[in-house]
């Protein structure tokens, strides 16, 4: 039986195999798949039932987990080994995932600068995948994933989360991320891929004239799911509210992933696509997961994935919920390139549990959005995008909008006109958005032509020149600091 299984799992892999690949590597290319193929059922297969277990069972998961990754990471990771020589620690000081607060974390600084010595020595240099990101924003950074092998367990953690709306690997989906498909010249902004399954529609050709398009084709694709960017999404819903055009009948819910979704975002996808909007939280460096509830809008952290801490302005766990901090995350299975204590840039705040799913998951009850993405206020009080109303009709005759801060308490809304844009709706904007952010932000609005995207296909509500730091020790920006610190 299973046996069975394994076979026809193979066979769906060598079937995309050959669509990746093409006929002439193909034997070759689909045996190099099997080993993903059994990462991934693995993977899955565990987290079909490590999802019933009980707190307890979850605790004891991790701290064996946790003192395999030390373990490894301190007889074969030079890093590390040198962290624990500094701290005069050794694995076995580390018990649990409360002793973690006797590492130092690593920041996005650290894994650039000490990379090639984060490689485990006992892997061979064909197992590691050189992967980057952040480029658009903040601090890029490089670091490892195992070949053949962190894609598929993502992939397995991914499917178990999108279960939760029912999601089929057999599903149709419209993909509305970052990409550039199709020509303008020809009129076509999609292409399909993955046999047929996903329809990859593209962010840069999206428009008051292309739209009427997009909506077309995926009306005659009929996806029982779209996926995408919140901001890329959001341009669709947009058009087809204003325009009056009905929901897709054949979609069941719009999963959404790679930025924060604002709660304004959240409110306008759900009404413009008449379905459950589902979100997940994660990064590329794959060190923290945590997906929505079905039963809530709250997020459950894969406990299996890795250890989550919500570290304070004062570099300490804070406690309880309703709490905000800093996630601070350290996964547990990448074995090649372990990233301990790993500073992510973004702040959360902590749920209360249990969860009336019956999962004992810790809880998210809010994602804030990253560091970078908060406003300094005239008090130097870091104000979050998520206090934000975008979603009124002050916005009714905008077309494209995008804040940005170099000076403390003043930011400048860039605003793309349409053209009945009157005096009275700049007015109209100007009130209600000094409003959202308060007496201690002075808004200045600016007309422009366009606002580009960036380079990975995304559109950018909030661009942050400021350097911001949530933690105090760090010296930058704090509540009451005053704003000559930042000169
Ligand atoms: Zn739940």
């Amino acid at each position: 039986m299973e046996e069975e299984r394994v076979k026809k799992g193979t066979k769906i892999m060598v079937r995309l195999g050959e669509r990746i690949c093409g006929r002439e590597s193909f034997t070759a290319k689909a045996l190099g798949l099997l080993p993903a193929y059994n990462t991934y059922r693995k993977t899955y297969a565990l987290l079909q039932e490590s999802q019933g277990w009980s707190r307890e069972e979850l605790a004891a998961h991790q701290a064996k987990a946790l003192s395999r990754l030390l373990d490894h990471a301190y007889e074969n990771v030079p890093y590390y080994r040198r962290v624990f020589q500094e701290q005069s620690l050794v694995p076995e000081d580390i018990q649990t995932p409360e002793d973690l607060v006797l590492l130092p974390f690593l920041t996005r600084a650290d894994l650039q600068t000490n990379l090639p010595d984060l490689k485990a020595q006992n892997y061979p240099e064909s197992a590691f995948e050189y992967v980057t990101t952040g480029g658009s924003t903040g601090i890029p950074v490089g670091f490892y994933y195992e070949r053949g092998v962190s894609r598929a367990r993502e992939w397995a953690f991914m499917k178990t989360q999108w279960d939760r709306v029912g999601y089929r690997f057999t599903d149709r989906c419209a993909v509305l991320r970052g990409y550039i498909v199709g020509s303008a010249k020809e009129g076509v902004y999609w292409k399909k891929t993955l046999c047929g399954r996903w329809l990859l529609m593209s962010s840069h050709h999206m428009a008051e004239e292309t739209l009427p398009a997009y909506i077309d084709r995926i009306k005659r694709f009929k996806p029982r799911f779209i996926q995408g960017y919140p901001s890329t999404a959001v341009i669709l819903a947009r058009y087809m509210r204003e325009h009056g055009i009905e929901p897709f009948p054949t979609v069941k819910a719009v999963l959404c992933g790679s930025e924060n979704l604002y709660p304004w975002q959240r409110d306008l996808l759900t009404e413009a696509f008449g379905c459950r909007v589902f979100s997940w939280y994660g990064n590329s460096e794959q060190t923290v997961l945590a997906g929505e509830c079905e039963e809530s809008c709250h997020y459950h952290i894969f406990p299996e994935y890795g250890i989550v801490e919500l570290i304070g302005r004062d570099g300490q766990p804070v406690q309880g919920p309703g709490a905000m901090g800093e996630v601070v995350a350290t996964n547990l299975t990448n074995f090649v390139c372990p990233l301990i204590r790993y500073r992510t840039m973004d702040l959360a705040t902590a749920g209360r549990g249990p969860c009336t799913c019956g999962r004992s998951y810790p809880i998210l009850e809010r994602v804030e959005g990253r560091v970078q993405d908060f406003i300094v206020t005239g008090k130097g009080e870091l104000l979050s995008g998520i206090a934000m109303n975008i979603d009124t009709d002050a916005f009714d005759n905008v077309k494209q909008f995008q804040f940005y801060q170099e000076k403390v308490g003043e930011v400048i809304l860039n605003v793309v006109r349409k053209p009945a844009f009157s005096k009275q709706d700049a007015e109209y904007l100007y009130r209600e958005v000094s409003r959202s952010c308060g007496d201690d932000v002075l808004i200045t609005i600016r007309y422009v032509d366009n606002i580009p995207l960036t380079a990975r296909g995304k559109y950018r509500y909030f661009v942050q020149d400021l350097p911001i730091h949530f933690s105090e020790r760090e010296g930058g920006i704090v509540e009451h600091a005053s704003p000559d610190l930042l000169a």
